[in-house]
């Protein structure tokens, strides 16, 4: 299968390339590399042995994406391209909106116009309803996103669905990410974030390697075990190999399905700190700070549905997240930076 990835620079994006590649399909990239280098793409070559074709620019762009119709056979596409910094959504909403948007919109478009209507949407577990009864299941309520991030997320879904029910040609499947951690074994390509980290993974594994003094741990009076929040980590090449069996069910299935991509297990703040230090002999000084707006106490998946439908399940473990988070961190400390 010829699979068009948008965004395929990026973190999530350039490890399914890979897993794409080991399942026989190729991978043909289309990035602006807003937020991600090319490098990722070398690696990507010497992980795999394959070369992957590469288009640098703008997802917004139809005659690039024209251009790269009329040079594969394209089989369906998988939509990761989007700017995902909750804090800088919240600052700069008219630039998530625009970009993560009008992204998904032209893409379709194009895909329509080729007759190629099959899509595999990055969606989050951030479209979610915060007062939801744990573990969430697709069925979940959804809605009341706490930041123009999520919203891009809840109306892409939409968009999709709508286009789905429009013209029962389209499948469309929205993968509901729940939070991706860890790194290739190989080492060679992982998480590159730009300045210092939002996310929790990146900040412990650049404070082991010792460019952050210590991890501010945002609150311990939540109602969880140990009052820190509890998460679903996923280890990022499961999550890629979950686009794979996507693809399998895409090519099958006509209409809308929608899938959470978690382990099932929630782990707290102090729990993945800790686990990092024992998987990899190293120490992660953190301080107890208040609580980050908008965060919620607990968040974790129901992934039976995946398991059932596309028969995906997660099979790295806590350990195998935070010794290849620190392969690829201790290995590149400047990411793809020389
Ligand atoms: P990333 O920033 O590493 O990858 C996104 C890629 O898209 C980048 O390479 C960027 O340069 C590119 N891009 C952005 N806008 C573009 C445009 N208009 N045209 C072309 N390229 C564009 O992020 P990631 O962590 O790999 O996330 C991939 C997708 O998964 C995103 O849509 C993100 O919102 C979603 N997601 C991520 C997480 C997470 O925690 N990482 C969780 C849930 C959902
Ligand atoms: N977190 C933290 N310190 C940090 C970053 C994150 O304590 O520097 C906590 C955060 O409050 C949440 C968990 O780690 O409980 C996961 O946060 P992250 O931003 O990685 O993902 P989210 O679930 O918010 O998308």
């Amino acid at each position: 299968m010829n699979v068009l990835v948008t965004g395929g620079a990026g973190y999530i994006g350039s490890h399914t390339c890979v897993e794409l590649i080991e399942a026989g399909h190729l991978p043909i990239v289309i990035d602006n590399l807003s937020n991600s280098s090319a490098k990722s793409l070398q690696r990507v070559q010497e992980i795999t042995g394959k070369a992957v074709p590469f288009y640098e620019g703008d997802v917004r762009d139809e005659a690039l994406l024209d251009k790269i119709f009329a040079e594969h056979a394209i089989d369906c596409a998988i939509h990761f391209a989007g700017l995902k910094a909750v804090g800088e959504s919240v600052a700069k909403p008219l630039e998530y909106y625009e970009n993560n948007l009008c992204a998904t919109m032209t893409l379709c478009r194009v895909l329509a116009k080729h007759g190629v209507k099959r899509i595999i949407f990055s969606s989050s577990a951030t479209v979610y309803s915060g007062d939801n009864e744990m573990p969430l299941r697709e069925s979940s309520k959804t809605g009341n996103c706490t930041n123009p991030y999520g919203w891009t997320k809840y109306m892409g879904e939409q968009i999709l669905r709508d286009i789905a029910k429009a013209d029962p040609e389209w499948s469309v499947v929205n993968l509901r990410y729940f939070n991706p951690v860890g790194a290739h074994e190989s080492g060679k390509i992982g998480e590159h974030p730009n300045g210092i980290p939002n996310n929790l993974m990146p900040f412990i594994s650049q404070t082991a390697i010792g460019k952050r003094d210590h991890l501010n741990v945002f609150g311990n009076d939540y109602p969880t075990p140990d009052g820190t929040g509890v998460r679903d980590y996923i280890h990022v090449v499961d999550l890629a190999k979950g686009h794979v069996a996507a693809i399998d069910y895409l090519m099958r299935h006509t209409g809308e399905g929608v899938f959470n991509l978690g382990t099932g297990h929630g782990y707290s703040v102090l729990d993945m700190v800790h686990a990092f230090e024992e998987a990899n002999g190293v120490r992660v000084p953190y301080e107890i700070a208040p609580r980050r707006p908008g965060d919620l106490p607990t968040c974790y998946a129901d992934p039976s549905k995946s398991r059932e439908v596309l028969g995906w399940e997660a099979t790295h473990d806590q350990n195998d997240m935070c010794r290849d988070s620190w392969r690829w961190q201790s290995w590149n400390p400047n990411g793809y930076d020389e």
